[in-house]
């Protein structure tokens, strides 16, 4: 039986390993594939320590990191799945979708998430051509330019916040009649005067020739329909947690989040951790998952060394 299962192989993940493999504990990391959600991305300019990189150089430098202390007290298992997660005697055993089993005796969670997509016509089409999941990452590239935000939760006002600071204007389109974010956010964004509300509405497509240059509105009310003209549309219609496997077994949230303590990130049940965007962190960044994953990892040495 091993020390410590760790599913997932983003920054959480990665991290994980990198102070397991340091503590020696002996280890495996497992992931689908190495590097988590920002890969795609082409300039990622707030991972610390590094002014730009792109996504699939950030994936390469985590796995050189891991690759250094690999087979010494850590292993990585890439390409395969963790399907399902169970407690046995004296741990908790993973099985993974090409038919491993192994077990350990505390298990990290950092499978991540996924942003949901928006299901329109056009906008697998222009992803990265003008259409956006992550504002942080690509806003400062539509500075000066008509950008749409799609989705009226906290994620979105947030998103039409950070563009507001460099855009022309920012339409915040939203399907209800008003929008859900705190109070607050919504207040301050909403008095902006470059900020274009656009409530009871819904996009219907992504236009463009190689870049996005137009978004199709429709007035859920009237049947209205509209061409807005923006170069940018920023999603924000939710995430989808990876954490199909923890169901049953610790506590998730109603959105399927693993619901942690962030002073030590444990789980509702001991021995499991959780970091990153698999749980219910109120922020989700690289570093943010990353300083999780070292502060589980601090916790799991001290639990696994008072167990001996
Ligand atoms: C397009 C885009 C750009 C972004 N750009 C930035 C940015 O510039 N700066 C920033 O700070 N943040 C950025 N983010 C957010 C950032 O990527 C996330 O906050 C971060 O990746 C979370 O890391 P994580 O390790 O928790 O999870 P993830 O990155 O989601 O990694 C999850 C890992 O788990 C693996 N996995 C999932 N399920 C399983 C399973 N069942 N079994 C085994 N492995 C599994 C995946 O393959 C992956 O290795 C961006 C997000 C997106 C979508």
């Amino acid at each position: 039986m091993l020390d410590l299962i760790i599913i997932g192989g983003g920054p959480a993940g990665i991290s994980a390993g990198v102070y397991a493999a340091r503590k020696r504990l002996k280890s495996i990391v497992i992931a689908e594939e190495v590097g988590g959600q920002s890969t795609v991305s082409e300039g990622i300019e707030n991972w610390i320590g590094t002014e730009k990189i792109a996504g699939s150089d950030l994936a390469k430098s985590l796995r050189t990191h891991l690759n250094a202390y690999k087979g010494e007290v850590v292993e990585l298992l890439e390409g395969d799945r963790v399907d399902t997660l169970e407690k046995v005697d004296g741990g908790f055993a993973v099985f993974t979708r090409e038919g491993k089993t192994v077990t350990a005796r505390a298990v990290l969670i950092a499978s991540g998430a996924n942003r949901r997509k928006l299901d329109i016509p056009g906008a697998d089409l222009f992803e990265h051509k003008g259409l956006t999941y992550c504002a942080s990452c690509d806003g400062p590239l539509f500075a000066d330019q008509d950008v749409a935000v799609v989705g009226g939760g906290n994620a979105g006002l947030e998103t039409a916040a950070q563009l507001l600071a460099y855009c022309k204007t920012v339409t915040l389109i939203h399907r209800h009649d008003s929008f859900k974010g705190d109070a607050i956010t919504a207040e301050k964004v909403l008095a902006h005067p470059n900020l274009i509300p656009l409530l009871d509405t819904e996009p219907i497509e992504v236009m463009g020739e190689k870049f996005v240059s137009g978004l199709m509105v429709r007035n859920m009310k009237t049947g209205e329909t509209n061409s807005l003209p923006v170069t940018g549309v920023f999603v924000e219609v939710g995430v989808i947690p990876s954490t199909e496997f923890a169901k049953g077994v610790v506590e998730l949230d109603a959105v399927g989040r693993v619901v942690t303590n962030p002073r030590d990130q444990k789980t509702s049940v001991e021995g499991i951790w959780a970091a990153g965007d698999a749980t219910d962190e109120l922020y989700h960044q690289n570093n943010i998952a990353a300083g999780d994953a070292v502060k589980a990892l601090e916790d799991i040495y001290q639990w696994l060394m008072v167990k001996g």
